[in-house]
């Protein structure tokens, strides 16, 4: 049977009553935009990633546009952050007229390094974005120090990283802000767009409760230039249904995410997640590096394929050296581990319903194509 890299289906056929139920309370109630499905999910959100405020929007992408401006990034300011990385982050500092100016990564990790940051901070720079790739937090602790240093914001973008703990503290409760996306895929999804911003601030919260509202506060009076950016209330009813159902599948993606490392660590040349001893990551996705050059990795995807086995690459290509970031001036060498990340990393079906036999079989066909690799001499 085929394993997919994830399966919505199946998560929807293990909590429909609930969804259904879920969702015709909605439509009955005949409240869609904000309202007080909004209202109870932000509250539950909040509490979940204890933080004082959460303000549900239209997208992840949305919630760090706004966190941005909330923070106060304005043109020509600069902010820093990971170029191996899903699009997002560089693309809303862009959006608010500023620069995204892009750090190495821990190869071990793929998040931020910590340690070459400060070589790129100048006067003009205002925010360090890091991002919690796979659902591994990043290193927080060096990073709020030279946040505090340089008085800078950091604004987490957890998009893959609901429910990770950095030293015992909820990703998105860190940093002065934690954008949370609800896209289907992610380990709290739901059925089209949303996102969240979570913070302890105050100012920042109202910022963003007003721009998410063409600006305003009472309606039709218009304080900010905002947008259209709100949580549906049909999304927040079947995010809430989704949020009681989050530990427990977490804790599926860690036990699932175990045994793939127990059996992949015995495989020559394939490099399992590394996860730092403070941290308790998501379990978003699981991703290998395949350190032996001569084997290939376009090979192992299509021996997989054939297998009815789904694989995807996050990110086949390093934000600096995007099309549409030609204007910044990068070149190839200037990210090193992100660039060599990029050709090595590859991750595999990952989802709460995914069986211990299924990541047994991936398992199986990995060390398959490997050990008919190895048995041959490769130039
Ligand atoms: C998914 C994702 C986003 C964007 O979220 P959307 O809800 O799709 O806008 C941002 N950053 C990262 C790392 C993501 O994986």
């Amino acid at each position: 049977m085929a394993i997919p890299l994830t399966d919505l289906k199946a998560q929807y056929r293990s909590i429909k009553g609930e969804i259904d139920a879920a969702i015709q309370r909605v439509v009955r109630e005949g409240q869609f935009i904000l309202g007080p499905e909004v209202k109870a999910f932000e509250e539950e959100m909040a509490a979940y990633c204890g933080t004082r405020f959460a303000i549900g929007v239209a997208s992840g992408t949305d919630a760090l546009h706004l966190a941005l401006l909330a923070c106060g990034i304005k043109p020509d300011d600069e902010v820093i952050t990971t170029p191996f990385t899903f699009i997002a982050a560089a693309e809303v500092i862009a959006r608010c007229h500023a620069t995204p100016v892009f750090v190495d990564i821990d190869p071990r990790t793929y998040n931020l390094n910590p340690e070459q940051i400060e070589l790129k901070i100048t006067p003009r720079t205002k925010a360090i974005i890091p991002v919690h790739l796979y659902g591994q937090p990043a290193n927080m602790a060096p990073i709020l120090k030279i946040g505090k240093k340089h008085n800078l914001k950091i604004i987490e973008d957890c998009a893959q990283s609901l429910g990770a703990e950095y030293q015992g503290e909820k990703t998105g409760s860190i940093g002065n802000t934690g954008c949370l996306s609800f896209f289907p895929a992610k380990n709290l999804g739901a059925y089209g767009d949303g996102g969240m911003v979570v913070t302890n601030d105050p100012g920042i919260a109202e910022v963003v409760d007003i721009l998410r509202k063409h600006g305003s506060k009472t309606s039709y009076y218009h304080l900010l230039p905002g947008f259209n950016s709100r949580l549906d209330a049909m999304q927040a009813a079947i995010l809430r249904v989704k949020l009681k159902h989050l530990d427990e599948w977490n804790a599926l993606r860690h036990r699932l995410t175990s045994l793939y490392t127990r059996l992949l660590s015995q495989i020559d040349g394939i490099e399992p997640p590394y996860v730092e001893e403070h941290n308790k990551p998501s379990g978003n996705y699981y991703t290998i590096r395949l350190k032996d050059s001569r084997l290939n990795r376009n090979g192992l995807r299509k021996h997989l394929e054939a297998e009815d086995i789904e694989t995807a690459i996050y990110y086949p290509l390093s934000l600096h050296l995007q099309e549409v970031y030609k204007s910044l001036g990068y070149k190839p060498g200037d990210f090193p581990q992100s660039e060599q990340a990029q050709e090595q990393v590859l991750s595999l079906p990952m989802y709460p319903e995914l069986s211990q036999g299924q990541v047994e079989e991936v398992a199986a066909a990995i060390s398959a194509y490997y050990s008919a690799k190895h048995r041959r001499p490769v130039a």
